[in-house]
């Protein structure tokens, strides 16, 4: 899927900076620029879309922004926004093109997961012809009202807050398109040390056998390497890789000899 996230104000549409709305030193654009950034991040990295950004630096008013989507490149798109409200309205809601299924199943997932997140109430999928995004783009288009700028500042002013909420709209484009995630399989590398994730997690005080050699997990599921025992029986795991005698030996790998004490594979 290709889709792109936009965000909402930025530049006027006469030029210069439109924060959108304003509660004392927060800005809409400035808080809207990062979840969209958290999103599109999001549907990259874990869901492998092809997720572009838009807008980030405010380059972009709005007439600008929907003449990139004026053809059948995009798959979708959803522009992020804050609501202004009065000060004591509160909660997320998405809005869809009257009468597009696709839009509205999309409105309704990011909806709902964004409500989920931020732990604000859900005002949900909202048909409405009123925003040009919408109307005048070709993709399926949703605009998200990501929560309310003045009784939701606290959910969104953080990076943190920006965080969930911006992954929050990228689980829920994810399921109205059916992206699945990547669950980690097999060796991965975190800070140097290297684990082995099976249905997502790293199992621990396991032996693994991996390309033909036998590892060592340990209590905290990191490779082991080095002279280790394990139930009462000693084994030396191999420290760093190397060619030794024409075998290539992997670091973490169990050495084991044949009856010359040569080194088998
Ligand atoms: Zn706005």
């Amino acid at each position: 899927m290709k889709c792109c996230i936009l965000v909402g104000h930025g530049k006027g549409s006469s030029g210069g900076y439109d924060p959108g709305a304003v509660n004392g030193q927060y800005h809409e654009f400035r808080i809207a620029r990062e979840i969209a950034k958290a999103a599109a991040e999001r549907l990259r990295s874990v869901y492998h879309a092809d997720s572009g950004l838009l807008n980030y630096d405010g380059t972009y008013n709005l007439p600008e922004r929907i003449a990139r989507f004026q053809d059948h490149a995009f798959d979708f798109l959803a522009e992020i926004h804050l609501n202004a409200g009065d000060g004591t309205a509160s909660g997320t809601e998405v809005y869809y093109f009257p009468g597009d299924n696709a839009g509205q199943a999309y409105a309704r997932n990011v909806s709902g997961a964004v409500s989920a997140a931020l732990e604000i109430p859900n005002r949900g999928a909202k048909g409405s012809d009123y925003f040009g995004i919408i109307r005048e783009t070709v993709p399926t288009a949703v605009l998200v009202e990501t929560c309310f700028i003045g009784k939701d500042l606290d959910k969104v002013k953080t990076a943190a807050g920006q965080l969930a909420a911006g992954n929050a709209i990228a689980d829920g484009i994810a399921v109205a398109a059916g992206l699945q995630s990547s669950a980690r399989e097999g060796w991965v590398q975190a800070s140097s040390a290297w684990y082995w994730y099976e249905d997502g997690e790293p199992v621990k005080d396991v032996w693994r056998k991996s390309d033909g050699w036998w590892y060592r997990l340990g209590p905290d599921g990191k490779m082991l390497t080095g002279l280790v025992e394990v139930d009462g029986k000693g084994y030396y795991l191999n420290q760093s890789r190397a060619t030794v005698g024409g075998v290539y030996v992997p670091q973490g790998a169990c050495v084991v000899t044949d009856g010359s004490g040569a080194i088998v594979k």
